[in-house]
Protein backbone atom coordinates (compact mmCIF):
# COMPACT_ATOMS: atom_id res chain seq x y z
CA UNK A 1 0.00 0.00 0.00
CA UNK A 2 1.70 3.16 -1.29
CA UNK A 3 -0.57 5.68 1.07
CA UNK A 4 -3.57 5.05 3.67
CA UNK A 5 -5.31 7.44 1.79
CA UNK A 6 -5.49 8.59 -1.70
CA UNK A 7 -8.00 11.92 -2.65
CA UNK A 8 -9.45 12.33 -6.14
CA UNK A 9 -10.04 16.34 -6.46
CA UNK A 10 -8.65 19.16 -4.61
CA UNK A 11 -12.47 21.39 -4.63
CA UNK A 12 -13.30 22.38 -1.21
CA UNK A 13 -14.76 18.96 -0.05
CA UNK A 14 -11.50 16.88 -1.55
CA UNK A 15 -8.92 19.65 0.75
CA UNK A 16 -11.28 19.41 4.00
CA UNK A 17 -11.52 15.84 4.06
CA UNK A 18 -7.57 15.48 2.71
CA UNK A 19 -6.59 17.92 5.00
CA UNK A 20 -8.34 16.77 8.23
CA UNK A 21 -6.88 13.02 7.71
CA UNK A 22 -3.60 13.77 7.03
CA UNK A 23 -3.65 15.69 10.00
CA UNK A 24 -5.04 12.86 11.98
CA UNK A 25 -1.93 10.86 11.02
CA UNK A 26 -3.07 9.47 7.80
CA UNK A 27 -0.46 9.83 4.70
CA UNK A 28 -2.77 11.23 2.22
CA UNK A 29 -1.83 11.71 -0.99
CA UNK A 30 -4.16 14.25 -3.04
CA UNK A 31 -4.56 14.16 -6.63
CA UNK A 32 -5.99 16.90 -8.94
CA UNK A 33 -6.37 17.10 -12.41
CA UNK A 34 -6.04 20.84 -12.78
CA UNK A 35 -3.19 23.04 -12.54
CA UNK A 36 -4.56 24.76 -9.42
CA UNK A 37 -6.26 23.49 -6.29
CA UNK A 38 -9.63 24.79 -4.99
CA UNK A 39 -11.58 23.78 -7.91
CA UNK A 40 -14.92 26.16 -7.92
CA UNK A 41 -13.14 27.76 -4.99
CA UNK A 42 -10.03 29.75 -7.11
CA UNK A 43 -10.05 33.12 -8.93
CA UNK A 44 -8.55 34.10 -12.09
CA UNK A 45 -6.74 37.17 -13.85
CA UNK A 46 -7.86 39.50 -16.89
CA UNK A 47 -5.85 43.21 -17.19
CA UNK A 48 -5.37 44.22 -13.61
CA UNK A 49 -7.97 42.41 -11.94
CA UNK A 50 -8.22 39.08 -10.14
CA UNK A 51 -11.81 37.51 -10.39
CA UNK A 52 -13.69 35.64 -7.65
CA UNK A 53 -15.72 32.76 -9.38
CA UNK A 54 -17.84 31.28 -6.72
CA UNK A 55 -17.74 32.82 -3.08
CA UNK A 56 -20.31 35.22 -2.43
CA UNK A 57 -20.22 35.72 1.44
CA UNK A 58 -19.37 33.11 3.78
CA UNK A 59 -21.83 32.22 6.61
CA UNK A 60 -20.92 29.99 9.73
CA UNK A 61 -17.51 32.10 10.71
CA UNK A 62 -19.09 34.08 13.40
CA UNK A 63 -18.71 32.51 17.26
CA UNK A 64 -17.45 29.30 17.29
CA UNK A 65 -19.74 27.19 15.44
CA UNK A 66 -19.86 25.76 12.98
CA UNK A 67 -17.64 26.15 9.84
CA UNK A 68 -14.81 28.06 12.06
CA UNK A 69 -14.72 25.25 14.58
CA UNK A 70 -13.40 23.12 11.76
CA UNK A 71 -11.42 25.82 10.25
CA UNK A 72 -9.70 26.41 13.31
CA UNK A 73 -9.47 22.53 13.93
CA UNK A 74 -7.59 22.54 10.78
CA UNK A 75 -5.10 25.09 11.37
CA UNK A 76 -6.70 27.18 8.50
CA UNK A 77 -8.39 30.63 10.36
CA UNK A 78 -5.06 32.34 11.32
CA UNK A 79 -3.59 32.35 8.41
CA UNK A 80 -6.27 34.55 6.62
CA UNK A 81 -7.53 37.52 7.17
CA UNK A 82 -11.84 37.95 7.48
CA UNK A 83 -13.99 40.21 7.04
CA UNK A 84 -17.38 40.32 8.27
CA UNK A 85 -20.00 42.32 6.26
CA UNK A 86 -21.77 45.12 7.60
CA UNK A 87 -25.39 44.45 6.67
CA UNK A 88 -27.11 40.38 5.31
CA UNK A 89 -27.63 42.64 2.05
CA UNK A 90 -29.64 44.44 -0.02
CA UNK A 91 -33.24 43.52 -1.73
CA UNK A 92 -34.03 45.70 -4.71
CA UNK A 93 -37.14 45.46 -7.16
CA UNK A 94 -37.28 48.64 -9.06
CA UNK A 95 -40.20 50.70 -8.56
CA UNK A 96 -41.40 48.47 -5.80
CA UNK A 97 -38.53 47.86 -3.06
CA UNK A 98 -35.29 48.97 -1.68
CA UNK A 99 -34.09 48.27 1.38
CA UNK A 100 -30.50 47.11 2.73
CA UNK A 101 -31.39 43.82 5.49
CA UNK A 102 -28.98 44.00 8.48
CA UNK A 103 -27.92 40.45 10.23
CA UNK A 104 -30.01 41.02 13.43
CA UNK A 105 -33.09 39.19 14.01
CA UNK A 106 -34.76 42.59 15.75
CA UNK A 107 -33.03 45.30 13.62
CA UNK A 108 -34.36 42.82 10.62
CA UNK A 109 -37.75 42.90 12.43
CA UNK A 110 -37.78 46.49 12.40
CA UNK A 111 -36.97 47.00 8.62
CA UNK A 112 -39.37 44.95 7.60
CA UNK A 113 -41.78 46.65 10.19
CA UNK A 114 -40.86 49.68 7.47
CA UNK A 115 -41.72 47.91 4.18
CA UNK A 116 -45.51 46.46 5.39
CA UNK A 117 -46.41 48.09 8.67
CA UNK A 118 -48.84 46.34 10.80
CA UNK A 119 -47.04 42.79 10.35
CA UNK A 120 -45.18 43.47 13.35
CA UNK A 121 -46.22 40.61 15.15
CA UNK A 122 -46.81 38.32 12.26
CA UNK A 123 -43.20 39.27 11.39
CA UNK A 124 -41.52 38.57 14.76
CA UNK A 125 -43.50 35.32 14.94
CA UNK A 126 -42.22 34.27 11.24
CA UNK A 127 -38.52 34.97 12.24
CA UNK A 128 -38.26 33.32 15.01
CA UNK A 129 -40.13 29.92 13.68
CA UNK A 130 -36.77 30.48 10.81
CA UNK A 131 -34.45 30.58 13.96
CA UNK A 132 -35.73 27.49 15.27
CA UNK A 133 -36.45 25.44 12.08
CA UNK A 134 -32.72 26.56 10.89
CA UNK A 135 -31.03 26.22 13.84
CA UNK A 136 -31.85 22.58 13.77
CA UNK A 137 -31.65 21.77 10.48
CA UNK A 138 -27.65 23.38 10.79
CA UNK A 139 -27.09 21.21 13.46
CA UNK A 140 -29.24 17.37 11.66
CA UNK A 141 -27.58 18.08 8.30
CA UNK A 142 -24.16 17.03 9.51
CA UNK A 143 -25.43 14.48 12.67
CA UNK A 144 -27.44 12.38 10.76
CA UNK A 145 -25.28 9.61 11.65
CA UNK A 146 -27.23 10.55 15.35
CA UNK A 147 -30.59 10.31 13.90
CA UNK A 148 -32.48 9.95 17.62
CA UNK A 149 -30.69 12.73 19.04
CA UNK A 150 -32.10 15.05 16.45
CA UNK A 151 -35.46 13.39 16.48
CA UNK A 152 -35.86 14.25 20.49
CA UNK A 153 -34.40 17.72 20.01
CA UNK A 154 -37.52 18.24 16.97
CA UNK A 155 -39.97 16.38 19.44
CA UNK A 156 -39.61 19.71 21.59
CA UNK A 157 -39.81 22.25 18.56
CA UNK A 158 -43.70 21.78 17.01
CA UNK A 159 -43.55 24.74 14.37
CA UNK A 160 -40.37 22.92 12.97
CA UNK A 161 -42.04 20.13 12.57
CA UNK A 162 -44.83 22.09 11.10
CA UNK A 163 -43.37 23.28 8.47
CA UNK A 164 -40.62 22.15 7.89
CA UNK A 165 -41.27 20.02 4.46
CA UNK A 166 -43.89 22.72 3.26
CA UNK A 167 -42.55 25.21 0.58
CA UNK A 168 -41.20 28.69 1.65
CA UNK A 169 -43.81 30.29 -0.13
CA UNK A 170 -46.80 28.19 1.41
CA UNK A 171 -45.19 29.63 4.94
CA UNK A 172 -44.78 32.94 3.83
CA UNK A 173 -48.31 33.10 2.21
CA UNK A 174 -49.79 31.62 5.79
CA UNK A 175 -48.24 34.80 7.36
CA UNK A 176 -48.40 38.03 4.80
CA UNK A 177 -50.35 39.01 2.18
CA UNK A 178 -47.55 41.99 1.19
CA UNK A 179 -45.67 40.69 -1.89
CA UNK A 180 -42.81 43.08 -1.66
CA UNK A 181 -42.39 41.45 2.01
CA UNK A 182 -42.52 38.37 0.71
CA UNK A 183 -39.64 39.00 -1.80
CA UNK A 184 -37.03 40.54 1.31
CA UNK A 185 -37.45 37.51 3.11
CA UNK A 186 -36.87 34.96 0.39
CA UNK A 187 -34.07 37.09 -0.53
CA UNK A 188 -31.23 34.07 -0.06
CA UNK A 189 -33.04 31.39 -2.11
CA UNK A 190 -30.80 32.20 -4.99
CA UNK A 191 -27.81 30.44 -2.90
CA UNK A 192 -29.74 27.21 -2.83
CA UNK A 193 -30.78 27.61 -6.32
CA UNK A 194 -34.44 26.87 -5.54
CA UNK A 195 -37.38 29.31 -6.02
CA UNK A 196 -39.07 30.00 -2.74
CA UNK A 197 -42.47 27.63 -4.50
CA UNK A 198 -39.65 25.16 -4.92
CA UNK A 199 -37.40 25.11 -1.97
CA UNK A 200 -38.06 23.33 1.26
CA UNK A 201 -38.77 25.70 4.45
CA UNK A 202 -36.07 23.92 6.32
CA UNK A 203 -33.79 24.78 3.34
CA UNK A 204 -34.19 28.17 3.17
CA UNK A 205 -34.51 28.89 7.14
CA UNK A 206 -31.39 27.22 7.11
CA UNK A 207 -29.94 30.21 4.67
CA UNK A 208 -31.29 32.48 6.65
CA UNK A 209 -30.03 31.47 10.06
CA UNK A 210 -26.74 30.78 8.65
CA UNK A 211 -25.94 34.03 7.58
CA UNK A 212 -27.95 36.27 10.39
CA UNK A 213 -26.37 33.60 13.45
CA UNK A 214 -22.86 33.38 12.43
CA UNK A 215 -22.77 37.06 9.93
CA UNK A 216 -22.27 36.98 6.36
CA UNK A 217 -17.99 36.96 5.92
CA UNK A 218 -15.47 37.99 2.91
CA UNK A 219 -12.21 36.37 3.08
CA UNK A 220 -9.06 39.04 2.03
CA UNK A 221 -7.83 37.19 -1.05
CA UNK A 222 -11.10 35.31 -1.86
CA UNK A 223 -11.50 31.74 -1.88
CA UNK A 224 -8.38 31.06 -3.58
CA UNK A 225 -6.75 32.28 -0.50
CA UNK A 226 -8.78 29.77 1.33
CA UNK A 227 -8.25 26.65 -1.13
CA UNK A 228 -4.37 27.66 -0.88
CA UNK A 229 -4.34 27.86 3.46
CA UNK A 230 -5.79 24.54 3.10
CA UNK A 231 -3.12 22.94 0.81
CA UNK A 232 -0.64 24.70 3.48
CA UNK A 233 -1.73 22.83 6.67
CA UNK A 234 -2.14 19.18 4.63
CA UNK A 235 1.13 20.05 3.05
CA UNK A 236 2.74 21.45 6.50
CA UNK A 237 0.91 18.34 7.85
CA UNK A 238 2.79 16.06 5.70
CA UNK A 239 0.36 15.66 2.86
CA UNK A 240 1.24 15.14 -0.89
CA UNK A 241 -0.40 17.09 -3.49
CA UNK A 242 0.15 16.53 -7.47
CA UNK A 243 -1.43 18.73 -9.82
CA UNK A 244 -2.17 18.24 -13.48
CA UNK A 245 -2.85 14.99 -12.27
CA UNK A 246 -5.93 12.93 -13.64
CA UNK A 247 -7.19 10.00 -11.79
CA UNK A 248 -8.62 8.18 -14.81
CA UNK A 249 -9.73 4.90 -12.66
CA UNK A 250 -10.42 3.82 -8.95
CA UNK A 251 -8.93 0.33 -8.95
CA UNK A 252 -11.22 -1.99 -6.65
CA UNK A 253 -10.41 -5.66 -5.45
CA UNK A 254 -12.80 -7.63 -4.37
CA UNK A 255 -15.64 -5.34 -4.29
CA UNK A 256 -13.86 -2.63 -2.19
CA UNK A 257 -11.48 0.21 -3.25
CA UNK A 258 -7.58 -0.25 -2.90
CA UNK A 259 -6.20 2.44 -4.93
CA UNK A 260 -6.20 4.59 -8.13
CA UNK A 261 -4.98 4.56 -11.75
CA UNK A 262 -3.64 7.78 -13.26
CA UNK A 263 -4.31 9.29 -16.95
CA UNK A 264 -0.44 7.82 -18.05
CA UNK A 265 -1.27 4.30 -16.44
CA UNK A 266 0.51 4.46 -13.28
CA UNK A 267 -1.88 2.80 -10.33
CA UNK A 268 -0.88 3.90 -6.96
CA UNK A 269 -2.46 2.21 -3.89
CA UNK A 270 -4.46 2.79 -0.04
CA UNK A 271 -6.49 1.76 2.06
CA UNK A 272 -9.24 4.38 1.39
CA UNK A 273 -10.14 6.54 -1.60
CA UNK A 274 -12.14 9.40 -1.03
CA UNK A 275 -13.43 11.05 -4.39
CA UNK A 276 -14.36 14.51 -4.09
CA UNK A 277 -15.52 13.83 -7.86
CA UNK A 278 -19.44 13.86 -8.37
CA UNK A 279 -21.13 11.08 -7.26
CA UNK A 280 -22.64 10.41 -10.37
CA UNK A 281 -18.84 10.41 -12.24
CA UNK A 282 -17.69 8.93 -9.42
CA UNK A 283 -19.88 5.63 -9.25
CA UNK A 284 -20.72 5.27 -13.28
CA UNK A 285 -17.15 6.25 -15.11
CA UNK A 286 -14.34 6.15 -12.25
CA UNK A 287 -14.48 2.74 -10.75
CA UNK A 288 -13.31 0.31 -12.40
CA UNK A 289 -15.63 -2.30 -11.93
CA UNK A 290 -19.33 -0.60 -12.19
CA UNK A 291 -20.49 -3.91 -10.91
CA UNK A 292 -19.08 -2.94 -7.27
CA UNK A 293 -22.11 -0.36 -6.70
CA UNK A 294 -24.89 -1.88 -4.82
CA UNK A 295 -28.09 -1.54 -7.05
CA UNK A 296 -30.30 0.49 -4.71
CA UNK A 297 -27.08 2.97 -4.65
CA UNK A 298 -27.41 3.24 -8.72
CA UNK A 299 -31.90 3.29 -8.27
CA UNK A 300 -30.87 6.49 -5.60
CA UNK A 301 -28.89 8.13 -8.43
CA UNK A 302 -31.50 7.44 -11.11
CA UNK A 303 -34.38 9.16 -9.31
CA UNK A 304 -32.15 12.40 -9.06
CA UNK A 305 -32.36 15.59 -11.20
CA UNK A 306 -29.54 17.47 -12.41
CA UNK A 307 -29.10 20.52 -10.49
CA UNK A 308 -28.80 24.62 -11.42
CA UNK A 309 -25.31 25.77 -12.82
CA UNK A 310 -25.02 29.65 -13.74
CA UNK A 311 -24.36 32.23 -16.11
CA UNK A 312 -21.94 35.27 -14.28
CA UNK A 313 -21.13 38.38 -16.24
CA UNK A 314 -17.80 39.04 -14.14
CA UNK A 315 -17.01 43.15 -14.60
CA UNK A 316 -13.60 44.87 -14.04
CA UNK A 317 -14.67 48.84 -13.21
CA UNK A 318 -13.05 51.69 -13.64
CA UNK A 319 -14.74 53.12 -10.74
CA UNK A 320 -15.09 52.75 -6.48
CA UNK A 321 -17.73 51.26 -5.23
CA UNK A 322 -18.90 54.56 -3.83
CA UNK A 323 -18.75 56.12 -7.03
CA UNK A 324 -21.30 53.11 -7.90
CA UNK A 325 -23.70 53.46 -5.32
CA UNK A 326 -22.57 49.92 -3.35
CA UNK A 327 -22.53 50.12 0.11
CA UNK A 328 -23.30 46.58 0.59
CA UNK A 329 -21.34 44.00 -0.60
CA UNK A 330 -24.49 41.71 -1.64
CA UNK A 331 -27.13 43.07 -3.66
CA UNK A 332 -30.23 40.85 -4.61
CA UNK A 333 -31.91 42.26 -8.02
CA UNK A 334 -35.24 41.10 -9.99
CA UNK A 335 -37.10 42.81 -12.20
CA UNK A 336 -40.50 42.38 -10.59
CA UNK A 337 -42.25 40.52 -8.09
CA UNK A 338 -43.36 37.51 -10.61
CA UNK A 339 -40.97 33.80 -9.71
CA UNK A 340 -42.66 32.06 -12.65
CA UNK A 341 -40.98 34.84 -14.94
CA UNK A 342 -37.64 33.97 -12.75
CA UNK A 343 -38.04 30.40 -13.66
CA UNK A 344 -38.82 30.40 -16.65
CA UNK A 345 -35.75 32.77 -17.56
CA UNK A 346 -33.37 30.16 -15.29
CA UNK A 347 -34.15 26.85 -18.00
CA UNK A 348 -34.34 29.11 -21.33
CA UNK A 349 -32.64 31.83 -23.48
CA UNK A 350 -35.20 33.18 -24.82
CA UNK A 351 -36.45 34.79 -21.89
CA UNK A 352 -33.20 36.23 -19.98
CA UNK A 353 -33.82 35.83 -16.43
CA UNK A 354 -34.64 38.78 -14.44
CA UNK A 355 -32.98 38.02 -11.38
CA UNK A 356 -28.87 38.31 -10.30
CA UNK A 357 -27.42 38.32 -7.80
CA UNK A 358 -24.42 41.68 -7.85
CA UNK A 359 -21.46 40.87 -5.76
CA UNK A 360 -19.57 43.92 -5.13
CA UNK A 361 -15.88 43.05 -4.10
CA UNK A 362 -14.43 45.99 -2.96
CA UNK A 363 -16.89 47.56 0.29
CA UNK A 364 -15.05 45.41 2.57
CA UNK A 365 -11.72 45.31 0.17
CA UNK A 366 -10.94 41.77 -0.76
CA UNK A 367 -7.57 42.47 -2.76
CA UNK A 368 -8.56 41.81 -6.16
CA UNK A 369 -8.78 45.42 -7.29
CA UNK A 370 -6.51 47.90 -8.47
CA UNK A 371 -6.92 51.17 -6.71
CA UNK A 372 -10.23 53.08 -7.09
CA UNK A 373 -11.82 50.14 -9.31
CA UNK A 374 -14.13 47.70 -8.48
CA UNK A 375 -14.92 44.25 -9.13
CA UNK A 376 -18.34 43.38 -9.52
CA UNK A 377 -20.23 40.13 -10.36
CA UNK A 378 -23.37 39.48 -11.55
CA UNK A 379 -25.02 35.88 -11.69
CA UNK A 380 -27.67 34.67 -12.08
CA UNK A 381 -29.07 30.85 -11.54
CA UNK A 382 -29.36 28.86 -14.91
CA UNK A 383 -29.65 25.78 -16.02
CA UNK A 384 -27.49 23.64 -18.35
CA UNK A 385 -30.14 22.35 -20.98
CA UNK A 386 -30.98 25.27 -23.28
CA UNK A 387 -26.16 26.21 -23.52
CA UNK A 388 -26.12 22.40 -24.37
CA UNK A 389 -28.44 22.45 -26.85
CA UNK A 390 -26.83 25.38 -29.08
CA UNK A 391 -25.04 24.50 -32.03
CA UNK A 392 -21.28 25.40 -31.48
CA UNK A 393 -21.55 28.43 -34.22
CA UNK A 394 -24.47 29.92 -31.94
CA UNK A 395 -22.54 29.67 -28.81
CA UNK A 396 -20.34 32.96 -28.74
CA UNK A 397 -23.87 34.87 -30.31
CA UNK A 398 -25.75 33.43 -27.10
CA UNK A 399 -23.11 34.28 -24.99
CA UNK A 400 -22.89 38.00 -25.80
CA UNK A 401 -26.82 38.31 -26.06
CA UNK A 402 -27.09 37.02 -22.40
CA UNK A 403 -24.47 39.34 -21.04
CA UNK A 404 -26.07 42.17 -22.60
CA UNK A 405 -29.37 41.66 -21.32
CA UNK A 406 -27.58 41.09 -17.57
CA UNK A 407 -26.26 44.69 -18.26
CA UNK A 408 -29.32 45.97 -19.52
CA UNK A 409 -30.95 44.84 -15.59
CA UNK A 410 -27.98 45.76 -13.58
CA UNK A 411 -28.04 49.59 -15.26
CA UNK A 412 -31.44 49.91 -13.01
CA UNK A 413 -29.06 49.42 -9.71
CA UNK A 414 -25.61 51.29 -11.29
CA UNK A 415 -26.82 53.46 -14.08
CA UNK A 416 -24.21 54.13 -16.43
CA UNK A 417 -22.39 50.76 -15.61
CA UNK A 418 -21.56 50.15 -19.00
CA UNK A 419 -19.06 53.08 -19.13
CA UNK A 420 -16.51 52.50 -16.69
CA UNK A 421 -16.20 48.72 -17.76
CA UNK A 422 -12.78 47.86 -18.24
CA UNK A 423 -12.61 44.47 -17.95
CA UNK A 424 -15.69 41.68 -18.50
CA UNK A 425 -15.79 37.88 -19.27
CA UNK A 426 -19.01 35.78 -19.07
CA UNK A 427 -19.35 32.69 -18.35
CA UNK A 428 -21.75 30.07 -18.64
CA UNK A 429 -23.15 26.76 -17.38
CA UNK A 430 -20.62 25.32 -20.29
CA UNK A 431 -17.76 27.28 -18.50
CA UNK A 432 -18.11 25.87 -15.44
CA UNK A 433 -18.82 22.32 -16.66
CA UNK A 434 -15.70 22.79 -18.79
CA UNK A 435 -13.74 24.24 -15.71
CA UNK A 436 -14.72 21.71 -13.00
CA UNK A 437 -16.05 18.94 -14.86
CA UNK A 438 -19.31 18.84 -13.12
CA UNK A 439 -22.34 17.80 -14.98
CA UNK A 440 -24.26 20.27 -16.56
CA UNK A 441 -21.91 22.67 -14.83
CA UNK A 442 -24.08 21.99 -11.51
CA UNK A 443 -23.07 24.09 -8.69
CA UNK A 444 -24.85 22.95 -5.95
CA UNK A 445 -25.00 19.00 -7.33
CA UNK A 446 -28.42 17.52 -7.59
CA UNK A 447 -31.33 19.62 -7.79
CA UNK A 448 -32.46 20.26 -4.42
CA UNK A 449 -36.23 21.18 -4.16
CA UNK A 450 -39.13 20.17 -1.87
CA UNK A 451 -39.86 17.06 -3.65
CA UNK A 452 -36.00 15.89 -3.22
CA UNK A 453 -34.37 17.15 -0.07
CA UNK A 454 -31.41 15.92 1.64
CA UNK A 455 -33.35 14.45 4.21
CA UNK A 456 -34.56 12.19 1.78
CA UNK A 457 -31.05 10.31 0.70
CA UNK A 458 -29.57 8.16 3.49
CA UNK A 459 -27.61 7.24 0.41
CA UNK A 460 -25.38 9.75 0.58
CA UNK A 461 -24.00 9.26 3.91
CA UNK A 462 -23.12 5.45 3.70
CA UNK A 463 -19.68 4.01 2.43
CA UNK A 464 -21.34 1.73 -0.41
CA UNK A 465 -18.44 0.77 -1.67
CA UNK A 466 -15.85 -0.65 0.46
CA UNK A 467 -12.99 1.71 1.03
CA UNK A 468 -14.33 4.70 -0.89
CA UNK A 469 -16.04 7.82 0.78
CA UNK A 470 -17.64 10.30 -1.02
CA UNK A 471 -17.29 13.93 -0.52
CA UNK A 472 -18.49 17.14 -2.58
CA UNK A 473 -21.41 18.96 -3.73
CA UNK A 474 -23.35 15.81 -4.81
CA UNK A 475 -23.21 14.23 -0.72
CA UNK A 476 -24.12 17.61 0.92
CA UNK A 477 -26.69 20.67 0.43
CA UNK A 478 -23.84 21.48 -1.86
CA UNK A 479 -21.70 25.04 -0.94
CA UNK A 480 -18.95 26.61 0.80
CA UNK A 481 -19.99 25.97 4.42
CA UNK A 482 -22.13 22.66 3.51
CA UNK A 483 -18.81 20.74 1.92
CA UNK A 484 -16.51 21.90 4.40
CA UNK A 485 -18.33 21.06 7.42
CA UNK A 486 -19.36 17.76 5.96
CA UNK A 487 -16.03 16.51 4.84
CA UNK A 488 -14.22 17.39 7.33
CA UNK A 489 -16.69 15.99 10.08
CA UNK A 490 -17.35 12.57 8.27
CA UNK A 491 -13.61 12.09 7.89
CA UNK A 492 -12.79 13.38 11.95
CA UNK A 493 -14.92 10.04 12.42
CA UNK A 494 -13.18 7.44 10.55
CA UNK A 495 -10.61 8.16 12.52
CA UNK A 496 -12.03 8.14 15.59
CA UNK A 497 -13.54 5.00 14.07
CA UNK A 498 -10.00 4.17 13.68
CA UNK A 499 -10.50 3.25 10.28
C1 LIG B 1 -20.36 30.22 -10.23
C2 LIG B 1 -20.49 29.56 -8.90
C3 LIG B 1 -21.08 30.23 -7.86
C4 LIG B 1 -21.21 29.65 -6.61
N1 LIG B 1 -21.75 30.38 -5.59
C5 LIG B 1 -21.75 29.86 -4.34
C6 LIG B 1 -22.18 30.63 -3.22
O1 LIG B 1 -22.56 31.80 -3.36
N2 LIG B 1 -22.19 30.08 -1.98
C7 LIG B 1 -21.78 28.79 -1.79
O2 LIG B 1 -21.77 28.34 -0.65
N3 LIG B 1 -21.37 28.03 -2.83
C8 LIG B 1 -21.34 28.53 -4.09
N4 LIG B 1 -20.90 27.77 -5.13
C9 LIG B 1 -20.60 26.33 -4.89
C10 LIG B 1 -19.23 26.12 -4.26
O3 LIG B 1 -18.27 26.75 -5.03
C11 LIG B 1 -18.97 24.60 -4.14
O4 LIG B 1 -20.00 24.06 -3.33
C12 LIG B 1 -17.63 24.31 -3.49
O5 LIG B 1 -16.61 24.97 -4.18
C13 LIG B 1 -17.33 22.83 -3.30
O6 LIG B 1 -17.29 22.13 -4.49
P1 LIG B 1 -16.82 20.59 -4.59
O7 LIG B 1 -15.70 20.31 -3.69
O8 LIG B 1 -18.00 19.69 -4.53
O9 LIG B 1 -16.37 20.47 -6.16
P2 LIG B 1 -15.40 21.29 -7.09
O10 LIG B 1 -15.12 22.63 -6.59
O11 LIG B 1 -15.94 21.16 -8.47
O12 LIG B 1 -14.05 20.44 -7.01
C14 LIG B 1 -13.89 19.15 -7.57
C15 LIG B 1 -12.41 19.01 -7.94
O13 LIG B 1 -12.15 17.67 -8.29
C16 LIG B 1 -11.29 17.67 -9.42
N5 LIG B 1 -11.47 16.39 -10.10
C17 LIG B 1 -12.66 15.87 -10.53
N6 LIG B 1 -12.45 14.67 -11.11
C18 LIG B 1 -11.12 14.44 -11.03
C19 LIG B 1 -10.30 13.36 -11.47
N7 LIG B 1 -10.81 12.28 -12.09
N8 LIG B 1 -8.96 13.44 -11.25
C20 LIG B 1 -8.42 14.51 -10.61
N9 LIG B 1 -9.16 15.57 -10.19
C21 LIG B 1 -10.49 15.52 -10.40
C22 LIG B 1 -11.76 18.86 -10.23
O14 LIG B 1 -10.77 19.30 -11.15
C23 LIG B 1 -12.02 19.87 -9.12
O15 LIG B 1 -10.89 20.63 -8.81
C24 LIG B 1 -20.75 28.33 -6.40
C25 LIG B 1 -20.13 27.63 -7.45
C26 LIG B 1 -19.99 28.23 -8.69
C27 LIG B 1 -19.31 27.48 -9.81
Amino acid sequence: MDYDVIVVGSGLGGLAAATTLQRGGMRTLLVERHSVPGGAATSFVRGRFEFEVSLHQLGGMGGHEPLKAVLDDLDVTRRLEWLEDGDLCRTVVPGEVDVVLPHDWKAMADVLDGIAPGNRRAIERFLRIVRETGLWQLTARVSLDRMEEQLQWLRTLPDVRRHALRTFREVLDEFFTDERLKIVLSSYWSYNGQLPHRIAFVDMARLLALYVETKPYQVVGGSQALSSALVESFEEAGGELWLNTVVDRIVTRDGAAVGVRLGDGETVGAGLVVSNAPSPTTYTRLLDDPDVVPARTLRDLRSRRLGSSATCLFLGLDASPGELGFTASTTFLSAGLDERAILRGAHSLEEPCPFMIVTCYDVRPTGFSPRGGSQVVLSSIQYSEPWESLAPEEYARAKDAYARSQLDLVESLVPGIRDVIEEAECATPLTFKRYTDQPGGAIYGFDQDITDSWLFHDEDLRQNVPGLLLTSNWTTAGGYNSNLVTAARRCRRLLEAGQ
